[in-house]
């Protein structure tokens, strides 16, 4: 053992007694980090592996955030560039660049991109390091990302990818998973937490339907993500909820 892992575990024992404390203290269920947030702003990254990902996943506590003041970046592992049936790359790239852009502007937060390919997308030494860097960069309070579990490659590279970036960052943020296309993408996922999205929802809507080129139409939506939003609701008492895991250890009580 090395003197990282260390002080590792050291770290590990501190945030576990914090952790104890604000379970008790939020009964395990709806957050009250908007209570806790309260004259601080934070800084929050989600991460996705295409355009419309975050969107869908999470673009309700996204809204949460921005209207509470916090400072929200949406990084994109890809340019979703094998996504647009009939068009090259470049050509792909350039709309879903474009779309992503719109939407970010309509959640209110800031767009990122890592730069790895659609469909090709690489977990090796070189990546690791490129997703550290980001994170590091921008430093933040409050980490999403997919759920692990996921039939989709690329959505287990980027949860990979920012797992690995929040270990070496000594586990000082929050991190969060978030689910996708349930059942048809995101597997076996059991929630801990749940964010009240009804005062929000027609702005994350708006958001996911920014993705044209997805052929996201209100129809769709609502057999996926509509569904998914109206089961979390019913979970956590209101009309509309997105649902997160929770890695432990970490620091709680950073919902909205
Ligand atoms: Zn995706």
């Amino acid at each position: 053992m090395d003197n990282h892992s260390v002080k590792g575990r050291r770290l590990w024992s501190r945030r576990q007694a914090v952790n104890l404390t604000l379970l008790g203290a939020t009964g395990g269920s709806l957050s009250r980090g908007a209570q806790e947030s309260a004259g601080r702003k934070w800084k929050v990254l989600v991460a996705g592996a295409h355009p419309d990902d975050p969107e869908t996943g999470c673009g309700g506590t996204i809204c949460r955030y921005t209207a509470a003041g916090h400072d929200v970046a949406v990084l994109y592992l890809t340019r979703g560039e094998a996504g647009v049936r009939g068009a090259s790359h470049k050509d792909a790239a350039r709309i879903r660049t474009e779309e992503a852009k719109q939407a970010c502007a309509a959640l209110k937060a800031r767009a990122l991109f890592a730069g790895q390919i659609d469909g090709a997308t690489e977990i090796t030494a070189r990546r690791y390091g490129e997703m550290l860097e980001i994170v590091r960069a921008e430093d933040p309070d409050v980490i999403f990302t997919h759920w692990p579990v996921d039939t989709h490659r690329d959505h287990r590279i980027c949860s990979n990818l920012i797992f690995d970036a929040w270990l070496s960052g000594s586990r000082r943020a929050a991190l969060y998973y978030y689910e996708v296309a349930r059942g048809f993408q995101t597997q076996t996922f059991s929630p801990t937490d749940w964010v009240n999205i009804d005062a929000v929802i027609e702005q994350k809507w708006k958001a996911c339907f920014l993705h044209k080129s997805q052929g996201i139409t209100r129809e769709r939506y609502d057999q996926d993500h509509g569904r998914m939003e109206l089961f979390r609701g019913l979970e956590a008492r209101c009309r509309y909820a997105e649902a997160f895991v929770r890695q432990m250890p970490g620091p709680g009580g950073m919902l909205p």
